[in-house]
């Protein structure tokens, strides 16, 4: 690709920090409030102009869809996030779980009042575009915004953008999964309109379970998940492709509708699987926005047509940005494992506990019998650069795994555990590597989570 040489500046520091959180998704905003409430002065960074990361800026409501009777769940910062978006009339009943569905939109204002409550300085609106390294410690990031360029300085920095951004300017090491093999991407939509009763009815005369689920993506379960419920919709689609409503090639329709309000919106509609898209490539992004947002158009004809409830349903809104599974991740100094996630792994230096969940790579395995593993601290760890945490999505693992810690309250327990360790180790004034893993437990388990 051509070159051109930026010229060398001057930049202003906008301000100086011990704890610095990049992103604001699941991982990265369960990073800045437990990084404050351990009581050192933490500052969240977002690019857009909310925090939620997914939840907000996609809509993704099923932060724990997951949970089944004998489910052993994560207890900490995520779980607040569930029971706190409910008190703040922020949720509704999952249709699949025993869990509430988030609000999207009302969850913006649920996470401003949790920053806000524990004094975490934020900034929306700022994309971090670099990073400050000096040999091989982080000292800060880059950023631009409508001010223009500034720096902001940090004693520690955690990587919550999902797609490992920061490890990636520091020159830490990351993967990626071949883009043939990535999890799709989605737009995820919403409509207006729908006769609840109507298609509620509907769903009772079709049941779907986990037998159907997926039935186009060849999902390998083990028998124990396929006559639980699900919201899985593929008939419509079928039938619409059959009759050429919507083109007979168009595989990538189908998938699952979650909240329906009494008012007739359908408020989560992930139904739109691109495959074959980087989320790190913007032209990806860009033609997958389109592409997505013209599926999304389709699927509606097609539930028009073949959904009954949804005849005279409209597009309410598309999700604010393009829905993205699978991008950069780090290399750790641990690397949790398909081993680890499918035979309950024990970890000396477990900051958490996830049920045994995997969702994706074409196998789904539901927690229904109580197994659970723990998250080791050491995949939360970059190789190469000092000071810089990773939280969410972009943990250290492999594809199965990921499969595993990229489901929203995951990445509320990998950013628990990163936002206390990156306290803990200002307050003891050591590398993140070097932290005393006990003093970080301690603190956790101060801090209500699980960790064994
Ligand atoms: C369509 C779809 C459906 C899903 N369904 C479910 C589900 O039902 N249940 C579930 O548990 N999980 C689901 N997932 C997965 C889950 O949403 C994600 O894995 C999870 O949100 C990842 O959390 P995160 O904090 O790592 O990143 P994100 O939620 O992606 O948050 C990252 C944040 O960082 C910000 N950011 C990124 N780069 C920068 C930068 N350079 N500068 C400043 N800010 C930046 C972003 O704007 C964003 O706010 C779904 C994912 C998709 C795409």
């Amino acid at each position: 690709m051509k070159q051109i040489t930026e010229a060398a500046r001057q930049v202003p520091v906008l301000a100086e920090v011990d704890v610095l959180v990049v992103g604001s998704g699941p991982g990265g905003l369960s990073a800045a409030l437990s990084s404050a409430r351990a009581g050192v002065d933490t500052m969240l960074i977002e690019r857009f102009g909310c925090l939620g990361g997914n939840i907000t800026a996609v809509g993704v409501e099923g932060i724990a869809w997951y949970r089944k009777e004998g489910t052993t769940d994560v207890e900490g910062i995520g779980i607040e996030f569930e029971q706190r978006a409910k008190s703040l009339g922020a949720t509704s009943p999952e249709p699949q779980s025993k869990s509430e569905a988030i609000n999207a939109d009302m969850f913006k204002y649920v996470a401003d009042v949790l920053v806000q409550e524990a004094g975490v300085k934020v900034l929306l609106h700022t994309f971090v575009i670099d990073a400050v390294v000096e040999e091989d410690q982080i000292k800060g990031v880059i950023v631009h915004n409508k001010m223009g360029r500034q720096a902001i300085l940090a004693k520690r920095v955690i990587d919550g953008s999902g797609d490992a951004d920061l490890a990636f300017f520091t020159g830490a090491p990351t993967r990626k999964t071949p883009k043939e093999d990535m999890l799709p991407v989605t737009v995820m939509f919403s409509c207006s309109g729908v006769n609840k009763k109507r298609f509620l009815e509907y769903v009772k005369e079709n049941p779907s379970s986990y037998k159907d689920w997926g039935k186009n993506w060849d999902i390998q379960k083990g028998g124990k998940e396929d006559d639980l419920f699900s919201p899985y919709l593929e008939k419509p689609f079928d039938k619409a492709r059959e009759t050429g409503v919507i083109p007979p090639g168009m595989k990538s329709i189908g998938g699952t509708w979650s909240a329906i309000t009494d008012s007739g919106e359908a408020t989560y509609l992930n139904m739109i699987h691109l495959t074959e898209f980087d989320g790190t490539d913007v032209w990806d992004l860009t033609r997958a926005e389109m592409e997505g947002r013209y599926q999304a158009l389709q699927a509606i004809k097609a539930l028009n047509h073949f959904a009954p409830g949804f005849e005279d349903a409209k597009l309410r809104t598309y999700g604010m940005t393009l829905g993205v599974r699978d991008t950069r991740k780090i290399i750790g100094r641990y690397d949790l494992t398909e081993n680890d996630v499918r035979n309950q792994a024990r970890f000396e230096d477990s900051i958490g506990i996830f049920p045994e969940f995997i969702d994706g790579y074409n196998v789904l395995v539901l927690p229904t019998t109580g197994r659970y593993f723990h998250i080791p601290y050491g995949c939360l760890v970059p190789q190469k650069i000092g000071n810089l945490l990773v939280a969410g999505r972009s943990i250290a693992g492999d594809k199965i795994s990921h499969a595993s810690v990229r489901n929203m309250m995951c990445c509320t327990v990998s950013g628990q555990g990163a936002g206390v360790a990156a306290a803990v180790s200002v307050k003891d004034d050591v590398n993140v590597g070097d932290v005393n893993i006990g003093n970080v437990q301690k603190e956790l388990l101060k801090q209500g989570v699980r960790i064994k």
